[in-house]
């Protein structure tokens, strides 16, 4: 009886701590995590690099992907009473839209999502929207703005953040697409973990003067506007990550496709690139990163472009 009543109670506790992963939403190494893809308005070809984002994801194993796509531009408000996305149903949020803003409900279940443990990845034009939605502005904490909007973030030669103040100094903007080095400004942290220090990145947009509240800021990684190339002579943030609630919001802002863009020139291609999206996807959805590094990396003096 005793020995009965032991088992008992371990299958019951097992049971108990497997019922409790589960409501917690946990992920462990082998799970897969399910990715959903925002898209559906974008002033850059999402209707190509969305399919190309859910292959760079699946091909680790790491992950299943889902898209919800919103309504077009200028659609009838009553079409975005049918946005409802299920974002508690997945893991983490890919976020490959620049568009307009989304209904009340939709910003609540998002706002819901992260705070309660989701994760986000934006990517490049996905921190272009949403100007007037405070609490985006706070997860994200570097946006497309004027610099009437907010502060600045940039880091100096040592690598230490430097704050503009509001209405100083640019706002949002790039110079000439070009190769440029991006450096990579945490070492240790897991997605960038193993990343040389500096590698080259393809022909690119290189954002600059991105505005926002610019707290909490964790900048991964960096890449040097020049002045030549028509930016700003400053070190720009290109990665960077914030704790939001229990969630985790990172951001890039590489990855430009125009549309059309011949695939062979998109920077999306990047062995480095791909390594921020897959990881960056993982560990905003779980905290930890799996996946491994791409074999062939970039260089300080060479990209790496993947087929
Ligand atoms: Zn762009």
């Amino acid at each position: 009886m005793k020995l009965r009543c032991g088992l008992c109670c371990l299958v019951s506790a097992a049971l108990a701590a497997l019922l409790i992963a589960m409501s917690h939403g946990e992920v462990g190494a082998a799970d897969k995590i399910d990715v959903l893809i925002v898209d559906g308005q974008n002033n850059h070809d999402f209707e190509r690099t969305t399919p190309y984002l859910r292959k760079v994801l699946e091909a680790t194993g790491r992950f299943r992907t889902y898209v919800v796509t919103t309504p077009a531009s200028g659609a009838e408000p009553g079409a975005w009473k049918g946005f409802r996305p299920q974002f508690a149903d997945y893991d983490v949020v890919l976020s490959n839209y620049n568009g307009e803003t989304w209904p009340e409900h939709a910003r609540t279940a998002y706002e819901e999502f992260v705070l309660n443990g989701g994760g986000v990845m934006n990517v490049h034009a996905a921190n272009n929207p949403f100007p007037d939605w405070p609490r985006w502005n706070e997860m994200t904490g570097l946006a497309w703005r004027p610099s009437s909007f907010g502060d600045r973030i940039t880091v100096d030669a040592e690598g230490k953040p430097v704050r503009t103040a509001k209405g100083e100094g640019p706002g949002a903007g790039h110079g000439r697409q070009h190769a440029y080095a991006v450096i990579t400004r945490d070492r240790e942290h897991p997605i960038t973990k193993g990343l040389p220090a500096e590698w080259m990145h393809p022909q690119d947009e290189l954002y600059h003067g991105q505005r926002g509240p610019g707290l909490n800021m964790n900048i991964l990684a960096t890449a040097f506007s020049s002045q030549e190339s028509g930016g700003t002579g400053d070190h720009e943030p290109m990665v960077w990550w914030i704790p939001a609630g229990k969630g985790r919001v990172v951001t890039t802002v590489l990855g430009h496709v125009g549309r059309g863009q011949d695939e062979k020139t998109w920077p999306m291609r990047c062995a480095g690139f791909h390594a921020i999206v897959t990881r960056g996807t993982e560990w905003a959805a779980t905290g930890e990163v799996t996946i491994p590094l791409p074999k062939e990396l970039p260089t300080a003096t060479d990209v790496k472009l993947i087929e």
